[in-house]
């Protein structure tokens, strides 16, 4: 047999909503599970009973109608299973009523919801950074100060975004159940509460210095740490250097995007580095020591044999860059190319004029398995 709601309230039948409010307060403080550590369970129970008894007494329409007609009579606005937390409508009361008493520790919500999630507050968003870098920065690793600007939380009101209350609409949960009708039948959805975005407080009055926001833009300076070997399109991501989130939601990331700058010398394979070194018709005849750029900007000598064709490859080993999963460096290939000079001394022709006429002529054709 339910019990009585004015007499769970302690009330008469023609109490005034003042007297109502009064007992209910005098009652909630009475319950508080916090308060009631021996008989916590009992203590919840009871708690939710003059909820239920004060969320129909409270109601002008539902107290006329249990007035008439009882429990029956509201039965419907409770549907199946009766009261529960999620149709209580006076979270503010209830919350007023316990910050008097309690303070800003804590609210009634960490066990009216228990296990349940409370709110989510809504994540700042990542920002992406692009980071040029050379190929000697690519070899070495390289120390980056990224500028750029974001969102931070506010100092002012610390992420609130003013003096903040519980959600009026969503009672603190950051989100609301929604009965709707479809062509399939009743259907319940969950959604973020649209007046507090998930976060559960509503502002009561608007920090100055962030509009509410809880976030203001600020130009920030961030160092990165880029590890060697690292190439055009990889990315680092650094937590929580990203945007603020909105009323002091948790922090997006900092994407950085490594693009790698043209190289005056070299082109990129891998690991391997390329590079393309002309020598002299005579060099590449008579063989000999040439010099080649290397990455770190000194030249190393090399030696080619006698009868160096055009397209040949030579391979300094480890003189590549870096691996990104560690273990051997890459290597430099020198391709040789022969340098045809476009201007010549009068000697120089008159030299090669003869070299002409002692040479073996060529063949007429480079059979195709050669080419
Ligand atoms: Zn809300
Ligand atoms: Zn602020």
């Amino acid at each position: 047999m339910k019990k009585d709601y004015y007499e769970i309230l302690g009330v008469s039948r023609d109490a005034s909503p003042e007297e109502i409010k009064a007992a209910y307060r005098r009652l909630a403080k009475k319950y508080h599970p916090d308060l009631n550590p021996e008989n916590r369970k009992e203590a919840e129970e009871k708690f939710k009973e003059i909820s239920e008894a004060y969320e129909v007494l409270m109601d002008p329409e539902k107290r006329k109608l249990y007035d008439m007609y009882g429990h029956e009579g509201v039965s419907q606005t409770f549907g199946e299973g009766g009261f529960t937390w999620d149709k209580f409508t006076h979270f503010q009361d209830l919350e007023d009523i316990l910050k008097e008493f309690f303070g800003d520790r804590g609210t009634i919500f960490d066990w009216i919801f228990g296990g349940e999630k409370r709110t989510e507050r809504e994540k700042g968003g990542n920002i992406k950074v692009r980071v040029p870098l050379t190929l000697e920065e690519i070899s070495e690793g390289a120390k980056k100060r990224i500028k750029f600007s974001r969102y931070e939380r506010c100092p002012e009101c610390g992420g609130k975004g003013g003096e903040t209350g519980v959600c009026s609409r969503c009672g603190g949960r950051g989100r609301i159940r929604e009965i709707r009708r479809s062509f399939f039948g009743y259907m319940e959805t969950v959604t973020t509460c649209p007046v507090c975005r998930g976060s559960g407080e509503e502002i009561r009055r608007i920090c100055n210095a962030c509009h509410g926001e809880g976030r203001i833009r600020k130009n920030v300076t961030v160092e990165v740490r880029i590890p060697p070997g690292v190439g055009e399109g990889n990315y680092i991501t650094l937590r929580g250097e990203g945007h603020a989130g909105r009323r002091g939601g948790p922090p997006g990331d900092l994407i950085v995007l490594i693009e790698e700058k043209p190289h005056p010398v070299f082109t990129r394979d891998g690991d391997d580095i390329k590079v393309v070194v002309p020598v002299s018709f005579t060099t590449a005849v008579l063989g000999g020591e040439i010099e080649v750029p290397v990455l770190n900007g000194r030249k190393e000598k090399i030696k080619i044999p006698p009868g160096t064709r055009p397209g040949s490859r030579f391979v300094l080993r480890g003189r590549g860059l870096p691996s990104l999963r560690g273990g051997v460096k890459g290597d430099e290939i020198v391709e040789i190319t022969i340098w045809t000079p476009r201007k010549l001394s009068r000697k120089a022709r008159e030299l090669l004029e003869r070299l002409e006429e002692v040479l073996e002529s060529p063949p007429s054709h480079i059979p195709p398995e050669n080419v």
